[in-house]
């Protein structure tokens, strides 16, 4: 079984045993490492590689052909950058001096100035990858409402900026309806990226026919083979069947909220996030969802949405909410989530991505039970 521990904590997000070791700032709260914040040592280490990977195989083409400008232009780029490497000031704007954007130097080591000193040349070349980048991302979206006979199922969708890290995908396999809410760490581009291998990752294992457990082992060994250090997702996987009842794995994620007659019932994280350890082992929770009841996925950006006064909407406000939102229909229940949200906010600007997902059961009378 799992060695960490985490407790959801109601003041939002969960600590682990790691706290104070771990690089990561506190919790499995994706955003963890700001932009201006300076490399970590394994990233550096990362970099230097890539660089002197590349330094190499520049090397190598030039001495075939020799007189290609663009391939001695780039080969002098990054020499420079590994000048910058030994002498302290490599990931700083050559203008301003402040650290460059983390995400875009993980991205191209290359990169000499921070997003506010672009040419509007380099400008409008990265809006154009940033709508390509939306435009992908929208792309792998399931459609935004859902019925089988036993289930309906909805989300809203809400990237921060042009792009989203969170990461949201329902389809039908052999064994059920399998459901996915998570959120990547970092922001921008390179976490859209990474919320697209998740989705892959899933898409090309649910194929596999495999028990829930088993499946997420699978992801998370994928996911961590194929990211950095320092990079996972939290997540919540679940597996709806015709009668009512679903597997869950809540892999770091925030509680899933069992919507049922007397209240909700929080489904608290279980396991670690993917990305993290080989060797995690992932097993589901079993739950049963009687008609009409259902469960609420969200993402931070609900319950770390902040109002001008500087207040987090906080989990025990989702729960407050999820409490009185006995027999509403999937659609309905997102509408008026989003309005409390919306009234809590009074006007103020949402920071983070946000994503929130209702699996209901069917009511009974429509299912012909009595
Ligand atoms: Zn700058």
């Amino acid at each position: 079984m799992t060695q960490i521990l985490w407790q959801a904590s109601k003041s939002g997000g969960c600590r682990s045993q790691f706290d104070g070791e771990n690089r990561m700032e506190h919790s499995w709260d994706a955003h963890h490492t700001p932009a201006g914040t300076p490399e970590p040592a394994a990233e550096q280490a990362y970099l230097r590689t890539e660089l002197e990977r590349r330094h190499k195989r520049l090397q190598a083409a030039l001495k075939s052909s020799p007189a290609e400008p663009g391939l001695s232009i780039l080969f002098d780029q990054v020499d420079a950058a590994l000048a910058r490497m030994d002498n302290g000031t490599f990931g700083l704007c050559e203008i301003c001096s402040d650290p460059i954007e983390r995400d875009r130097l993980l991205a191209d080591p290359l990169v000499r100035f921070c997003l506010d000193d672009l040419t509007s040349d380099e400008r409008k070349a990265l809006e154009h990858d940033l709508a390509l980048a939306a435009r992908i991302q929208q792309g792998l979206l399931p459609p935004q409402h859902a019925f089988t006979q036993s289930w309906e199922l909805t989300y809203y969708y809400q990237p921060a900026g042009v792009v989203s890290g969170d990461y949201c995908d329902y389809f039908r396999t052999n064994r059920g309806l399998l459901f996915l809410c998570g959120d990547v760490s970092g922001k921008g581009v390179a976490a859209s990226m990474l919320m697209s291998h998740l989705h892959a990752t899933f898409r090309s294992l649910a194929d596999a026919d495999l028990p829930l457990g088993r499946m997420v082992e699978a992801a998370n060994r994928i996911f961590l083979e194929s990211t950095l250090a320092g990079q996972f997702a939290t997540l919540v996987v679940g597996r709806a069947s015709d009668d009512g009842s679903v597997e869950l794995i809540n892999a770091g994620h925030l509680p899933v909220l069992h919507l049922q007659e007397n209240g909700a019932n929080a489904q608290d994280a279980s396991d670690v996030p993917l990305g993290m350890f080989s060797t995690a082992q992932f097993s589901p929770h079993r739950l049963h969802l009687g008609p009409g009841e259902g469960l609420l996925l969200y993402t931070d950006g609900l319950s770390e949405a902040r109002n001008p006064n500087g207040h987090e909407y906080g989990i025990l406000r989702v729960e407050e909410f999820a409490c009185h939102s006995e027999g509403l229909d999937a659609r309905t229940l997102v509408k008026n989530c989003l309005e409390d949200l919306e009234r809590f906010q009074s006007g103020g600007k949402q920071t983070d991505d946000l994503t929130l997902m209702v699996l209901r059961r069917a009511p009974a009378d429509l299912r012909g039970e009595g």
